[in-house]
């Protein structure tokens, strides 16, 4: 499975289908679209109408948050109703390159993160500091505390499914432990491989199985052996080997507990037939 996979970029116009067909030979059976933005969010959406195996998720990246006008959120938040729509995202926040100001990232958080509450789908949360910094992943903490994730909120919207993924895990341990504690899901990307990133391998343990996910976060962030140039859904496995690794699991093993974590985490009723 691949919990974050943005086919509607436009690296992917023109061979979606073959991208796609990719991913059923390598074993992929469940892919998550989020939107960054409106468009995008909207464009998930005609992806799962083409594949219906596929899943949508709408929402505001942190990069963005400062493009979207209210009439524009009115009209993301009533798209996050459709039973396409499994999750609220991506949003989160970026202190590393600050594309959209601190206060609209705050702000643009905010309602993304009471949309999940209200629709009771899970929030996909990006948290990104600047190198050798953690500001980002503490304010995401204390922002989460403050709209009851963790809390009454979230139980009472949620009860035991994880409220929140943190997509494309990258901060310190104790930032892992701080989100498990609340109940959160975390997902593994290519970000783990690189230089800086070290401290991800003892995160994969703290994570409970039934909550532990991975990614490609395509078409960014391709895993070693992976296309530079565009990242694919079907190198989720090579991230998918690695976790499997850091856990002391054997790669099938992890593999059908991953298919199973992502169905607890994004239930869909009447969830398309994959086609074995
Ligand atoms: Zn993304």
């Amino acid at each position: 499975m691949d919990t974050h996979c943005h086919l509607q970029a436009d690296r992917f116009i023109g061979d979606v289908d073959l991208v796609l067909g990719g991913a059923r030979l390598a074993g992929v059976e469940r892919i998550l679209v989020p939107g960054w933005d409106v468009e995008s969010s909207t464009n998930a959406l005609a992806l799962v109408a083409r594949f219906p195996w596929l899943d949508a998720a709408v929402g505001v990246h942190p990069h963005d948050a400062a493009n979207v006008d209210d009439a524009a959120w009115r009209g993301l938040a009533a798209q996050a109703d459709d039973e396409r729509v499994v999750a609220i995202g991506e949003t989160g926040l970026d202190y590393d390159r600050v594309f959209s100001p601190v206060a609209d990232q705050l702000a643009n958080l905010r309602r993304n993160l009471a949309l999940a509450l209200e629709t009771g789908k899970p929030a996909i949360l990006h948290c990104r500091s600047a190198d050798g910094r953690r500001d980002a992943q503490e304010a995401l903490v204390a922002e989460l505390r403050l709209a009851g994730f963790g809390g009454a909120a979230s139980m009472a919207a949620f009860g035991e499914r994880p409220p929140a993924i943190i997509h494309s895990y990258s901060g310190p341990v104790d930032f892992a432990r701080a989100v498990v504690d609340m109940g959160l899901a975390v997902s593994i990307s290519g970000l783990a491989f690189r230089a800086g990133e070290e401290a991800t391998a003892e995160a994969v343990r703290l994570v409970p199985a039934s909550r532990l996910l991975v990614e490609t976060d395509s078409p960014y962030l391709s895993p070693p052996g992976a296309p530079r140039k565009r990242n694919e859904p079907e190198w989720v496995r090579v991230t998918a080997a690695w976790v499997a690794d850091q856990i002391g699991s054997d790669p099938r093993t992890l593999g059908d507990a991953l298919v199973r974590a992502y169905d607890l985490v994004f239930p869909r009723a009447g969830r398309a037939a994959t086609g074995g």
